[in-house]
């Protein structure tokens, strides 16, 4: 399926909650969401009920989106997830949590996933350092993630240098002085705070 080019706030209002697509709007005051809840469209108004299946599907769009993959990625995360141990549904969000740019939003480096897929794609992050420029790359506990030094003199790093360090998930670290991270821990379930109902997924992947 092709890759969605249009307003990323469509994506929020059809899925009725906030992705986090845009970065600092998204927590602004400016985030369309909270101007108007109602699906975009014109019978977006409609309230229709959904059927148990339309739930799934909207399960599946809204994380999907989250994470800003397309089908055949998402659904690749999925497989992987029910060959391994354990409960299906949570590896799926473990492993999706784990992809080197989620690691690097979830940092701070970047302000959403997607501008955090841009910084990895442009080499500009290393893992433990060498520089690596896959965004599904998975980090293992133990991993340090830092902004490679040549960059570190561009004006968008001596902004985070000098910015207050965010609060972090307690899995990952990060040092603002120094651009580097660490994963100190691989993520449970517990920590992907998002309201995400993974068993929906699993549902409607296992019709
Ligand atoms: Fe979604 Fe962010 Fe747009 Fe709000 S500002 S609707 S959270 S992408």
């Amino acid at each position: 399926m092709a890759k969605y080019t249009g307003p990323a706030c469509r994506l929020c209002r059809r899925e009725g909650t906030k992705l986090f697509l845009k970065g600092e709007r998204c927590t602004s005051g400016k985030c369309s969401l909270d101007k108007r809840m109602t699906p975009p469209g014109q019978h977006g108004a409609s309230g229709k009920k959904n059927s148990g299946y339309a739930v799934q599907l909207r399960e599946k769009q809204k994380t999907k989106r989250i994470y800003g993959l397309c089908e055949k990625q998402f659904r690749g995360y999925f497989d992987k997830a029910d060959n391994m141990r354990g409960i299906t549904g949570e590896n799926m969000l473990i492993l999706l949590e784990t992809r080197l740019d989620n690691v690097v939003f979830r940092m701070g480096i970047a302000s959403s996933r997607d501008q955090a897929r841009q910084l990895v794609n442009h080499a500009t992050i290393t893992v433990n350092g060498k520089t690596v420029d896959i965004p599904s790359y998975l980090v293992k506990k133990g991993d340090v993630i830092a902004v490679k030094e040549s960059k570190q003199d561009k004006t968008y790093f001596k902004g985070i240098k000098e910015a207050k360090a965010i609060g972090l998930p307690k899995w990952v670290e990060f040092d603002n002085a120094t651009l580097t991270g660490k994963v100190v821990e691989l993520p449970t379930r517990e920590d992907i705070t998002q309201p995400i109902e993974e068993h929906l997924i699993v549902e409607l992947y296992s019709k």
